[in-house]
């Protein structure tokens, strides 16, 4: 993937020095251990992120008896492999599901990070994998282009949206449940508005929308190419709302994309989901062994 092919490029060669080594040393291991960090700084990883990494790296190759193997260099490379696994949180982590039905489900996040799009994806791939059934709820009433926007991705797979004439994304959050509730629909997905910045009026919306339909997941649209705003922007939402996941969009951008990999360790919320273009499609759950693997080849 492009966004991370400098970064990968960078490990591989840090690792491969080790390799090329005669006898390697701590001396070694400490030399490559700081060319890894160097490749995850300039990926725009977070700087303590980054320091976490490494510090753990270099103490688990110290601590064991890695120097001595008959293949030191394998044995490294899967200690950056299970540390990446490990920032990226470890295990799949799901949606939730409410015992009783409809699972309400909030999408918030700023303007442009992708919420419209991913709440038309997340429906899909709900309807089509999971055999839900789903409604939209168009909270985002500020813009009318929005709400069409979702009728019209909406229409490409055929579920409904609920929607009011009145700028009131509250009451559209609770009308959609109980439409949800009347036609026996098992799944709300609420897309709400976001701004260009975090500010106060957002995000007392967003949380009176929480408060007042009591959502089963809250999930955290980020736009992965926008560095380390995404973090500063991830950790605003999380103090006001708590969400319980973090979705990962533009994923199939061409800009540095390691800002977005440190949310998962900066908020300590998992990332359920990635988004890889325009088209609804373009949704895959997170896997954070399958992308570590990615990035480090
Ligand atoms: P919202 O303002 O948060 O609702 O954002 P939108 O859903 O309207 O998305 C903003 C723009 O980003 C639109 O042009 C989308 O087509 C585009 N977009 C959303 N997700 C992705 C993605 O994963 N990859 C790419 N390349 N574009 C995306």
């Amino acid at each position: 993937c492009v966004m991370f092919e400098d970064l990968s490029s960078k490990i591989e060669s840090a690792v491969q020095s080790l390799k090329g080594q005669a006898r390697i040393t701590d001396v070694n291991i400490a030399e490559t251990v700081r060319e890894i960090r160097r490749a995850l700084l300039d990926a725009d990883v977070n700087l303590e992120v980054a320091r976490r990494f490494t510090d753990e790296v270099k103490e688990r190759v110290m601590g064991s008896d890695v120097l001595n193997s008959v293949n030191p260099g394998q044995q490294f490379t899967k200690i950056v492999y299970d540390e990446m696994v490990k920032i990226l949180g470890e295990e799949r982590s799901d949606i939730a599901v409410a015992h009783q039905p409809p699972t309400v489900i909030l999408i918030a996040g700023l303007q442009g990070s992708g919420k419209t799009t991913f709440s038309a994806k997340l429906a899909r791939y709900l309807k089509q994998e999971n055999n839900r059934n789903p409604i939209l709820a168009a909270a985002d009433v500020y813009r009318p282009a929005a709400i069409d926007q979702l009728k019209t991705l909406a229409g490409e797979i055929d579920v409904p949206v609920y929607s009011i004439e009145q700028k009131d994304a509250v009451r559209v959050a609770k009308e959609a449940v109980s439409m949800a509730k009347s036609l026996a629909l098992d799944t709300v997905i609420i897309d709400t508005a976001g701004r260009l910045h975090v500010d106060e009026k957002m995000m007392d919306e967003v949380a009176e929308i929480k408060s007042s339909v009591e959502p089963d997941e809250i999930l955290f649209i980020v736009d992965a190419m926008t560095g380390q705003d995404a973090v500063n922007t991830a950790k605003a939402f999380n103090e006001t709302i708590d969400f319980d996941g973090v979705v990962l969009t533009k994923m199939d951008g061409d800009t540095r994309g390691g800002a977005a990999l440190s949310i998962r360790s900066v908020v300590e919320k998992p990332i359920k989901f990635m988004s890889t273009g325009e088209k609804l499609d373009a949704l895959s759950p997170f896997y954070p062994d399958r992308l570590a693997q990615r990035i480090l080849g």
